[in-house]
């Protein structure tokens, strides 16, 4: 090729979501670096890159395709991979970004349509690549892996300084506003990702963040980071994300969310969340920014990441340095202000046993977590410390590969579980998985909420111990059984996703053993080891579909309640419902916060559609308890 030609680029990074499409920041950090940045000059026509979800009919043909991988768009970037070579059989293929297994011996055997692999930073290795390709000479530059010689000595490249680079937002915005109306025109959703910094101080096993884990911080321009968020406003996109690892860790990360919030009265704003990644032991900066995104509506809600609370779990997974104590201290903070939060946990660690997961769960709800527990299970990712193979062998991992299905109306993508270890067998992994929808359906979605809460509170009785008192209910083992057998053929067979069908419709474990129990109500509810007058609370305010009429009981249990909700987290209450004759009504027949759901005459159907059927994080304090106890 002659540098007086122009090289055509196509860069590939297919969004997560069908309707929820990320504009495409990565094509313009590239963008902007080769022309702005890089110190010699390049002759590029850049194609339209690939940013939505689905592969689409008519993709050009180039001479560079760049393709940036992550766990959900790797199978499908190989395939835009294997058409572009159709295209031009001389394409040169580049990957970069956390899924690309490289660390594999025959990669570039089981992998022939890609010609080069990116460990390092993207944007100089790839302006290199444009600029050698461009000028005929050789690309085995360091930073990367060749085809043609796959295993020469990896050099680490010294890490970029972010606070020199142009802004791929500002430089790119004619661009990533018609991108913005192209999403816009096919009525999807905007995501935007922020990147005021990249590094994180930490090496969690599960992560892979590209090579940016157990690394310094290095920032961007500030000011070039203001410029951007008022951008960012102005596009008023439904998400912005922000990547940074750890949000707060800087004292300046504060000014970025002022600005986010000086914006309201200078832009219209209506759609826009903001979501962070607060950090992990320096609370103070991450937990203002949440109360000022919370307060100017621009989030509503918050995630506290605990993935374990036991010691050696935490001790292997290497986040013994993030301590549980600093994760408490925020969840006092997000209920002294009023923040819903929800909890993570992470099925599968290494050094996990059933009786520690339970112990999890246990410490979450004694924190006050009664509204939403999430779990993820643990992916194996290539890069991640927990992929290699010491830490394999060290841990004895087995691991479960599945076409894996995050929601049923998503694309399915491949990836490792890790689904045994020293610690627990794949039929402990059932168990495990099983007890986590068990508490689920039973707690958050408030099966039994409100009596586990009367039973640790009054009687002194542990979650754990309550809910081993649930699993004996013949009814609940039955549908127990149910799903244990499904997860037989997910762990142990080759049923690819764990969803299960329920009257046509696919659902997941928690959310079918829910519906099974309210179609048994009766049986379910065969229970009063606490009180008849609290199971009749428990049955009163739980969402089953049927018509709701104001009662009366012995018990206040709205005081009670109200007091429960008053004291410190992980404080115990001792105290008992006062027996008093106390009228409940229903002020309106909305679930939890969302009166925009009507549930006076609900089908179990509405219940899975309209309810249940919702993300996570819009389903809590799914029951009526907000208004009847209030
Ligand atoms: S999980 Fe978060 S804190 Fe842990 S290494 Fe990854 S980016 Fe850093």
């Amino acid at each position: 090729m002659s540098n007086n030609e122009k090289i055509k680029v196509l860069i590939s990074i297919p969004s997560l979501l069908h309707k929820s499409i990320y504009l495409p920041y990565i094509w313009g950090r590239l963008k902007t670096y080769v022309e702005c940045d890089y110190d010699k000059h390049v002759n590029v026509e850049w194609l339209d890159p690939l940013y939505f979800h689905e592969i689409p009919d008519d993709i050009p043909e180039c001479d560079v395709l760049g393709l940036s991988c992550y766990v959900w768009n790797w199978e499908k970037n190989l395939e835009i991979a294997r058409i572009s070579k159709q295209l031009n059989p001389n394409c040169f293929v580049i990957a970069g970004g956390p899924q690309v297994p490289y660390n594999q011996k025959n990669f570039f055997e089981l992998y022939p349509e890609i010609d080069a692999v990116c460990y390092s930073e993207g944007e100089h290795i790839f302006a290199e690549v444009l600029y050698n390709l461009s000028n005929n000479i050789s690309v085995d530059i360091d930073g990367m892996l060749l085809k043609t010689n796959p295993n020469k000595t990896r050099k680490l490249v010294p890490k970029m300084e972010l606070g020199e680079l142009t802004s791929a937002w500002l430089h790119c915005k004619d661009d990533f506003l018609r991108f913005e109306q192209e999403i816009r025109n096919q009525k999807k959703r905007v995501n935007v990702l922020l990147e005021t910094n990249r590094g994180c101080p930490y090496k969690c096993a599960f992560c892979d963040w590209g090579s940016a884990t157990n690394s310094k911080i290095k920032k961007f321009n500030f000011e070039t980071i203001m410029q951007e968020i008022d951008f960012m406003c102005q596009l008023n996109p439904e998400l912005v994300f922000v990547a940074d690892a750890n949000f707060g860790i800087l004292e300046l990360d504060l000014e970025f969310i002022k600005r986010f919030v000086r914006n309201i009265n200078n832009y219209n704003m209506s759609r826009m969340q903001v979501n962070i990644c607060p950090a992990k032991n320096k609370k103070h900066i991450s937990n203002e920014s949440l109360r000022l995104l919370y307060e100017n509506k621009l989030a509503i809600n918050s995630v506290v990441s605990f993935q374990h609370t036991d010691d050696e779990v935490l001790s292997i997974m290497d986040r013994d340095n993030i301590k549980v104590i600093n994760s408490v201290e925020e969840v006092k903070e997000y209920n002294r202000i009023g923040i819903p939060s929800a909890g993570v946990l992470i099925i599968g660690n290494p050094g996990d046993t059933l009786s520690k997961l339970k112990g999890a769960f246990d410490d979450l709800l004694c924190m006050g977590f009664h509204d939403e527990i999430r779990l993820h299970d643990y992916m194996l990712l290539p890069n991640a410390p927990a992929a290699a193979p010491e830490y394999v062998e060290k841990w004895k991992i087995g691991y479960i590969e599945k076409m894996y299905l995050e929601s049923p109306d998503r694309t399915p993508f491949k990836t490792r579980f890790i689904a045994e270890c020293f610690s627990f067998t794949k039929n402990d992994y059932i168990e495990m998985q099983l007890y986590s929808s068990f508490i689920q359906s039973m707690h958050n979605l408030s099966l039994f909420k409100f009596v586990a809460m009367l039973a640790y509170h009054s009687y002194n009785v542990s979650y754990t111990e309550f809910y081993d008192q649930i699993l004996q209910i013949p009814i609940i083992k039955t549908i127990l059984d149910e799903v244990r057998s499904d997860l037989n053929e997910y762990v142990l067979g080759d049923k690819q996703h764990k969803f299960i069908t329920y009257h046509n419709k696919m659902l997941n474990y928690e959310n079918y053993i829910f519906l099974r129990c309210i179609e048994n109500l009766d049986e379910v509810y065969q229970f009063d080891t606490y009180g008849k007058d609290i199971m009749e609370l428990q049955r009163n305010i739980v969402v089953n579909g049927q018509p709701k009429k104001d009662f009366v009981l012995d018990y206040d249990f709205k005081r009670y309640f109200h007091n429960i909700q008053q004291l410190e987290i992980n404080e115990r209450g001792m105290f008992m419902p006062e027996k008093i004759k106390t009228n409940y009504k229903f002020k309106h027949f909305s679930v939890g916060p969302y009166e925009d759901i009507d549930t006076t005459n609900f089908k179990i159907k509405d219940i899975t559609n309209k309810v249940l059927g919702r993300l996570t994080n819009y389903r809590h304090r799914i029951t009526y308890y907000n208004n009847v106890l209030q």
